[in-house]
C-alpha cells in the first residue's frame, strides 16, 4: 500500500476550528480531542498532522506534509516557491495593514521613510517597502505587534487586522494596506499530480460550493407551473417531475440560501405546496 497522505491541520488558533469543520464536511475523519499530534486515519489511508498554522507552509514545502491549510499571508511570508496554492477557502479573512499611533504626524505610507516598523511579516513588509521605494527599518517581532509604538520599539506597525478593533483599542490608525488574505489549501508543487491531492481538493471545493446553496423542492399545480418556474432564480433549468396526481408536477431547484426569504412567499402565493428546503453537502457546478 502507498504511504498515507499526510494532511497538516492547524492545531489551534484562528483557523483551527473552521479547517477541522471543512475537512470533516469533505468526508475526512479529522479526530476530535486526540492528544496525539500525528493521528492515523487508517480506513482512509491518511494521517492528520496537527501543527502550528505558521509552520504549515514550511512543513509542506519540506515534504513533512503533503497538503494543508494556512493563511495566505503565511504562505507569502514563508515563501511560496515549491508550494501550490490549490484553493482559497473563504474563511480567516484579514488584512495586513500599516498603522501608526493616533497622535503620530504620519498620514501616508511615503512618510514612513526613515521610520522603524514592527511586524511579524518581515519578508512581505520588506518587499512592499522595496516595491514602493520606501527606505525604512523593519523590526521583527513575533507577537504583541500593536504594543510596539507604546513601548518605544517602533514608530509604526505592519500587522494583521480583521475588524480593526485591536487597532482602535491600542490607539492606532491604519494608513495603508499591504495585503488581503484568507485561509488557503496548499500542496507541495511536486505532489500536485498525485491523484489523491486532486480527490481531496475536489471534495473540499464541492463543500465550499454547496454551503451557500439549498435544494428547493415543491409541488406545483400544472396551471401555475410556468408562473412558479419563472419565480425561480438562477441560470440552471429546474428539474420538473411528474407526480402521481395528474394535475401537478414536482419542481426541484438549487437556489442561493440568501434568496430564500424573498422567494418563499411569492412561491406560496403562486400556488406552490409541499415546499421543502434541504441543505446540500456537496455541489460540483
Ligand atoms: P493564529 O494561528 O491564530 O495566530 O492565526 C493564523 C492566521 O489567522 C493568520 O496568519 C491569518 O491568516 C489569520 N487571521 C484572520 N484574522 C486575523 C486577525 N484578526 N489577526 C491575526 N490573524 C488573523
Amino acid at each position: 500500500m502507498t504511504a498515507p497522505l499526510r494532511i497538516a491541520v492547524p492545531s489551534k488558533g484562528r483557523l483551527a476550528a473552521a479547517t477541522t469543520q471543512l475537512l470533516r464536511d469533505a468526508g475526512i475523519a479529522v479526530p476530535g480531542d486526540d492528544r496525539r499530534l500525528l493521528v492515523p486515519v487508517e480506513e482512509q489511508n491518511l494521517e492528520i498532522l496537527l501543527a502550528r498554522t505558521d509552520d504549515i507552509p514550511t512543513l509542506i514545502r519540506d515534504g513533512a506534509a503533503d497538503i494543508g491549510v494556512a493563511g495566505g499571508n503565511q504562505l507569502l511570508e514563508h515563501g511560496s516557491a515549491g508550494i501550490e496554492l490549490l484553493t482559497e477557502l473563504g474563511f480567516g479573512a484579514c488584512r495586513l495593514v500599516l498603522a501608526v499611533p493616533n497622535l503620530s504626524a504620519i498620514t501616508t505610507k511615503e512618510q514612513l521613510a526613515g521610520a522603524r516598523i514592527a511586524t511579524s511579516h518581515p519578508n512581505i513588509l520588506a518587499n512592499y517597502l522595496d516595491a514602493n521605494g520606501i527606505v525604512a527599518s523593519v523590526v521583527t517581532l513575533s507577537g504583541s505587534i500593536e504594543l510596539a509604538p507604546t513601548i518605544g520599539a517602533a514608530d509604526a506597525i505592519c500587522d494583521l487586522v480583521s475588524t480593526g478593533e485591536t487597532l482602535r483599542q491600542n490607539s492606532l490608525r491604519a494608513i495603508g494596506e499591504v495585503l488581503r488574505s484568507q485561509a488557503v489549501l496548499l500542496a507541495r508543487a511536486q505532489d500536485t499530480l498525485d491523484p489523491r491531492i486532486a480527490i481531496l481538493q475536489t471534495a473540499v471545493e464541492s463543500v465550499l460550493a454547496a454551503r451557500p446553496k439549498r435544494y428547493l423542492m415543491l409541488n406545483a399545480p400544472d396551471v401555475a407551473l410556468e408562473a412558479i418556474i419563472a419565480l425561480l432564480p438562477g441560470l440552471d433549468a429546474p428539474t420538473i417531475l411528474p407526480l402521481a396526481r395528474s394535475d401537478m408536477h414536482a419542481v426541484h431547484a438549487v437556489v442561493d440560501a440568501a434568496e430564500l426569504p424573498r422567494l418563499l412567499h411569492p412561491l406560496k402565493e403562486a400556488g406552490a405546496s409541499g415546499l421543502l428546503v434541504l441543505p446540500i453537502e456537496h455541489l460540483i457546478p
